[in-house]
């Protein structure tokens, strides 16, 4: 649990700091109706796809995913990473994102398979619950469970206990002595009267409403006073409120790589995993059923993302069909720009090299190429993210270049433009700057031109 715990921090951390390709995609951005806004939570256009993404997502929260996959079909650099990683981000902050390309499924290191379970556990995230002690002037929030009431806001503060939605009521506090008597706190902000230690509280199951039956209970005649759904509550004693609970989230990948290596979380870093034996992941299986059972932990099923879905072959598409059986499976998005080709292994030639029974459990949705005016906005939104300042008339430059080139490579050349600038100890990325970094790294179709000049000068 230790070893977890210090894995859950460090990566709390590496997510503050970097920032990422897609580091500025912050979910979907679709309104209450699951309609795409034009632009919101980082994303940019590309209204149909995220509109068909919202009601993946609706498929999802109503548990009605199991067993089938996302093909997103479109053009290089067309956001399907990015839609993907919406889709996790609209299923909660802990959601687990991986993401594994199809070639690199394939490797001298480990077999395909090894290599597909891995991305698999990648994806599945286990939230640990752990008891530890307070400590003075920490920040805690203590939940007691509350039975639904009907309609209402959600507030301990002068409203009526029928006003109460659903759930829990939570209390923040920073002192240690109103630690203590939080959980007292809590039920006279219900009940409106003065609790102690002791005091016996009945709950109405149904209504929500919460009575303070004074120290002495034990007559029936007390209880139906309260309703037929009642449920007695005894104040929590100073005691009880010294410990609370801490939340860690990893991926079972994680619990995996520390659990069968000796140089344990840190081969996480090093990327050096190699393969996992069977009766590890058997005997970490085994566990974490056990602390579901014991409630400890839960199962987040994440998302997890292959790119170039065309290079998987034959075998790799038989794993899929059986991984998406799995109860704790995590969405499957998976990704091609390619047309009718041919399915890797085979003979046989499909629709973006996937095989038919493979294909009827997909849900397709395509990217299109974007406009200028989506182009300018998505790298108004990656200056942001880079806190780059960039002038006007460099930024129509970089739109231009991206509608030229690639979106990806007038991304890129942000922070490359910005180096320049600072070298030049200037504030604001100038038109200068974005030329200097367009002369300085080349785009694929300048790179293809330079080598099919210069290629007789080359070895073959
Ligand atoms: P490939 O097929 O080459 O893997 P892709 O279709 O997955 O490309 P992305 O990697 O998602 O494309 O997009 C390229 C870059 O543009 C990323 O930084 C991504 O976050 C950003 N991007 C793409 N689409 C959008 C969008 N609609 N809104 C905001 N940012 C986007």
């Amino acid at each position: 649990m230790a070893e977890l715990k210090r894995l859950s921090e460090s990566r709390d951390l590496t997510r503050i700091e970097r920032i990422g390709a897609h580091s500025h995609i912050r979910g979907l951005g679709l309104d209450s109706a699951l309609e795409a806004r034009a632009v919101s939570e980082g994303m940019v256009g590309q209204q149909s796809a995220r509109k068909a993404a919202g009601l993946i997502l609706q498929l999802i929260r109503e548990g009605k995913i199991a067993g089938r996959a996302i093909l997103l079909a479109g053009q290089p650099g067309t956001g399907k990473t990015a839609i993907a990683m919406g889709l996790a981000k609209s299923l909660g902050q802990e959601t687990p994102f991986a993401t594994v390309s199809g070639s690199e499924l394939f490797s001298l290191e480990m077999s395909k398979t090894e290599a597909l379970t891995q991305s698999f556990r990648r994806a599945i995230g286990v939230r640990i619950k752990e008891e530890a002690e307070i400590i003075e002037g920490e920040v805690v929030e203590i939940t007691i469970d509350r039975p639904a009431a009907a309609g209402g806001s959600a507030s301990g503060s002068g409203q009526s206990s029928s006003a109460f939605k659903t759930g829990k009521l939570t209390l923040k506090t920073t002192d240690m002595e109103t630690v203590y008597d939080l959980g007292n706190k809590m039920i006279e902000s219900l009940t409106k009267e003065k609790v102690q230690s002791g005091d016996v509280i009945a709950l109405d199951k149904v209504s929500g409403k919460v009575t303070k039956l004074g120290r002495s209970i034990g007559r029936s005649r007390d209880y139906d006073a309260v309703g037929p759904h009642t449920k007695f509550v005894r104040c929590p004693e100073g005691e009880l409120q010294k410990r609370k609970e801490v939340v860690h989230c990893v991926t079972l990948h994680e619990i995996d790589v520390i659990n069968s290596r000796t140089q344990g979380f840190l081969a996480l870093f090093t990327g050096d995993t190699g393969e996992i034996r069977s009766e590890v992941r058997e005997q970490i299986d085994t566990k974490v059923a056990e602390w579901r059972e014991e409630g400890k932990a839960e199962i987040v099923p994440g998302v997890l993302f292959i790119d170039e879905v065309h290079m998987l072959d034959i075998e790799c598409f038989s794993f899929l069909n059986r991984a998406l059986e799995n109860d704790m499976a995590p969405i499957l998005v998976i990704a091609t720009n390619r047309g009718i080709t041919t399915i890797r292994g085979t003979n046989y030639r499909s629709p973006h090299g996937i095989p038919p029974d493979f294909l009827d459990r997909l849900l397709i949705i395509s990217t299109q190429p974007y406009t200028e005016e989506e182009i300018r906005k998505i790298l108004d939104i990656r200056c942001e993210e880079e806190d780059v300042e960039m002038s006007k008339d460099a930024k129509v430059l970089l739109t231009k270049i991206g509608a030229e080139t690639s979106l990806r490579y007038a991304i890129n050349l942000i922070t490359a433009a910005a180096l320049a600038c600072q070298k030049r100890r200037g504030k604001i990325v100038e038109m200068e700057d974005i030329s200097r970094a367009y002369q300085l790294f080349l785009d694929v179709k300048r790179s293809t031109q330079y080598l099919m000049e210069y290629q007789s000068q080359y070895m073959f």
